[in-house]
């Protein structure tokens, strides 16, 4: 039986994080189908069925191009996710404020009172509180 499985699979794309995505956002299609407007259920079977299709699919290549699309437009919010979860972990820590000139974002470590910054970036000095 297993062995049947891996020779079915063999040669196939599998899974990856686009397809977890797909699944996520059906999830979430199904939830706000069920709850409150009932067509959106098709747009969630439709995501199911693409994820499956992408999961046993032959064709790696063009599965690959979608893939790069997906994270040409998914890597930069993960960043942005990635940014917030490591600011929160370290809110008691570290301040983070941006730089009143060119933006940039900066952070000083709590507890320390008014205190005066220069900017990385810009070399503008400023005054803030921590
Ligand atoms: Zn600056």
């Amino acid at each position: 039986m297993y062995e049947r499985l891996q020779r079915f699979l063999y040669g196939r794309y599998g899974t990856d994080k686009l397809n977890l995505a797909l699944l996520i956002v059906g999830l979430l299609l199904s939830l706000i189908g069920s709850l409150l407007f009932w067509p959106v259920t098709f747009l969630a079977d439709a995501l199911y069925i693409w994820a499956l299709f992408r999961t046993f699919s032959r064709n790696i290549p063009a599965r690959q191009r979608e893939y790069a699309a997906f994270l040409r437009f998914w890597s930069p919010i993960e960043g942005w996710l990635r940014t917030r979860k490591v600011r929160f972990s370290q809110r008691k820590q570290y301040k983070y404020f941006k730089c009143p000139s060119c933006r940039q974002e900066l952070r000083a470590p709590r507890g320390r009172g008014k205190i005066e910054v220069t900017c990385q970036k810009c070399h503008n000095v400023f005054r803030t509180k921590t």
